[in-house]
């Protein structure tokens, strides 16, 4: 078994990469990709330390970007993380992210809220922010119970303390994945809500961009829902992935490997990645 969605400290998981490793070697999975959002420096740090542990780790990434008005996410596998050709854009990315942060945050102290940037920074260095990791501190100095409360009540789409990221286009994000080396795959594409006829748009045009797979298999896909996706695949010739989306505590109904209990990811996959990296390349 595999698993091609893990989030560690560099983004919104809680778990750093040494330790999703180290976790993975446990469970004895035989490969995990480390697709942190919107930053390569998760697996670049993997990398570094993964000879001590007998799984395979797979350097990824899952950049935002935008379909149609949609945020929608776009998974890089076998990227070189210190790519010049990645950098830039997710600079870009970050740079948007923590002009929204500064917004936000701002917004909750003039409110009177217990909240800093320059805390926020400080108690995670080296981290992609975005809301979760806002969502945590408003639990931890008491204001809301839970992530999902703060999510409720503050931050969620709609509520007063939300403000819009601005996206990558979506060819954008596949371009930026392809000139990093790697292979671009549709994260999660039941999460967006989309009716079967926009699910086939979205993946059309992503595949139209360079994208050569989706995810098929997820934490939180019921059999029917993978097969679902499986025919919708096999009808747009895009190959087969699948991963848990691993955060840590961040998500605690989500375990590494095996999502909520029953999800299997066939070693096979990755194979399929690598061809189509193979595939690139000629
Ligand atoms: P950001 O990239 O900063 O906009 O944060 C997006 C992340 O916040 C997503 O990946 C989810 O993990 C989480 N999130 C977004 N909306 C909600 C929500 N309504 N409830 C709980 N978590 C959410
Ligand atoms: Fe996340
Ligand atoms: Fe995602
Ligand atoms: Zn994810």
């Amino acid at each position: 078994m595999i698993d091609l969605h893990v989030h560690t400290t560099a983004s919104d998981g809680t778990d750093s990469p040494e330790e999703v490793v180290k976790k993975a070697e446990e469970l004895g999975l035989a490969a995990i990709a480390i697709t942190d959002h919107d930053t390569a420096s998760g697996a670049a740090a993997a990398l570094e330390i993964c000879d001590k542990y007998n799984v395979e780790v797979v350097a990824g990434i899952e950049i935002s970007a935008e379909f149609k008005g949609t945020e929608v996410h776009i998974l890089g596998y076998l990227i070189d993380p210190h790519s010049r050709a990645l950098k830039p854009v997710l600079d870009w990315v970050v740079n948007d992210r923590n002009e929204r942060n500064r917004k936000i945050v701002g917004m909750l102290e003039a409110d009177g809220y217990d909240i800093s940037l320059k805390g926020l920074e400080e108690k995670h260095p080296g981290t992609v922010l975005g809301r979760p990791h806002i969502a945590g501190w408003l639990m931890e100095k008491g204001y809301v119970s839970s992530i999902q409360q703060a999510f409720d009540e503050f931050l969620a789409d709609g509520k007063k303390y939300f403000l819009p990221r601005t996206y990558l286009p979506l060819d954008e994000a596949v371009k930026a994945i392809k000139n990093a080396g790697g292979v671009a795959v549709a994260a999660h594409p039941l999460q967006y809500m989309f009716t079967d006829e926009k699910l086939r748009d979205f993946l059309r045009t992503a595949k139209a961009a360079g994208v050569i797979g989706m995810e098929t298999m997820y934490s939180l896909y019921s059999q029917e829902e993978t097969r679902y996706l499986e025919n919708i695949a096999e009808e747009l010739s895009l190959i087969k992935t699948g991963g848990s989306d691993y955060h840590g505590s961040r998500k605690p109904n989500i375990m590494l490997g095996i999502g909520t209990g029953s999800m299997a990811v066939p070693d096979g996959y990755l194979d399929g990645i690598k061809a189509a990296k193979r595939g690139y390349q000629r």
